[in-house]
């Protein structure tokens, strides 16, 4: 059955070319020699936007993906603009940098767009919040932040102690002038946050944004002992529901991560292509802001979820980075 939803694609144009392994069916359809194809594929674009949780490294954040150093290293040296967009509001975009640099390929920190960052120019260049920001999430996000010179409160264990005491929880304490609540990963997520952040934008004043609602949880561990971690959309559904109002999200599908990098950078999107392991966060942003896509299987969705969600076709399938190294 997929392999002919597949070849249906081909055959439309809708994805042009692989340089995955396709089941023979689908491969017969392709019959594009790998060599020719990379070629066309590195001259009909200048930008190469990349994913990087699955397609720089595994979606662990730890084990790399061979030789992605040297897809990189010649995306370079070909003088192609190399953007890195990622949903990770975790880590700042320095420590992006370095950890670039420990899987062997360099980064100006302008190329590096992590939704932390994005949040924080959004907060500043086109909300102009010039006043507090309620922060649930990491030293990342409060590093972003800090860059656009927007002060915070919120980071780490919450200070009051937990109770369901109505008389205890309205002596909590609040900072004055929240013109923001902003959420994205925290480990110290907890009870008191969701009440402190859900009460901030009761004010309709105080805006509230996420840096993406759409990863609700994960599961790790092995197949003995498979665990469910929350994730970023856990934390800003709860408080969304709590609050009965919904976030401004900046993070990929949505478009205003693109907005966030034209900012930055002068990006012709009809010569740009967008290289990740999600279809519905990478390719579904891409369509989303019409520009090309490729999947690359070394992530979260392969071929068979293409059949589940046909209107996320990308245009490419490869089965790594590396590929284009061919
Ligand atoms: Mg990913």
């Amino acid at each position: 059955m997929f392999p002919r939803a597949i070849a249906r694609h081909l055959a439309s144009g809708r994805m042009r070319m692989s340089f995955a392994t396709l089941p023979n069916t689908v491969a017969n359809v392709t019959s594009v020699q790998c060599k020719d194809s990379v070629g066309h594929f590195l001259d009909r674009y200048d930008t190469f936007m990349f994913d990087c949780d699955g397609v720089l490294w595994k979606n662990d954040h730890i084990t790399p993906i061979p030789g992605i150093e040297h897809a990189i290293q010649k995306l370079q040296a070909l003088n192609k603009r190399v953007l890195y967009v990622t949903n990770n509001s975790i880590v700042s975009r320095e420590a992006l940098q370095r950890k670039f640099r420990a899987h062997g390929f360099e980064s100006p920190l302008e190329n590096i767009f992590g939704n932390g960052y994005s949040a924080a120019i959004f907060l500043k260049d086109i909300l102009k919040v010039s006043g507090k920001v309620y922060l649930v999430g990491g030293a990342g996000m409060k590093w972003e932040l800090d860059q656009v010179g927007l002060e915070s409160v919120g980071i780490g264990s919450d200070c009051d102690n937990p109770t369901s005491d109505v008389d205890e929880l309205l002596k909590y304490t609040l900072t004055d002038n929240i013109e923001a609540v902003l959420v994205g990963f925290d480990e110290h997520f907890s009870f008191n946050k969701i009440y402190k952040a859900a009460t901030y934008i009761c004010n309709p004043k105080c805006h509230f944004v996420a840096t993406n609602n759409i990863e609700k949880g994960t599961f790790i561990g092995e197949a003995d002992d498979r665990r469910r971690m929350p994730l970023t959309g856990t934390m800003v559904n709860a408080i969304a529901e709590t609050a009965n109002r919904k976030p401004v999200v900046v993070g990929k599908p949505k478009r205003i991560m693109l907005d966030c990098i034209l900012r930055k950078h002068d990006v012709d999107v009809s010569r740009t292509v967008f290289i990740g392991d999600s279809l519905k966060a990478d390719v579904g942003f891409a369509k989303r802001v019409g520009i090309d896509s490729a999947l690359v299987l070394t992530g979260v969705s392969g071929i068979n979820d293409i059949e589940d969600a046909p209107e996320l076709t990308p245009n490419y399938v490869l089965n790594c980075l590396a590929d284009i190294v061919t």
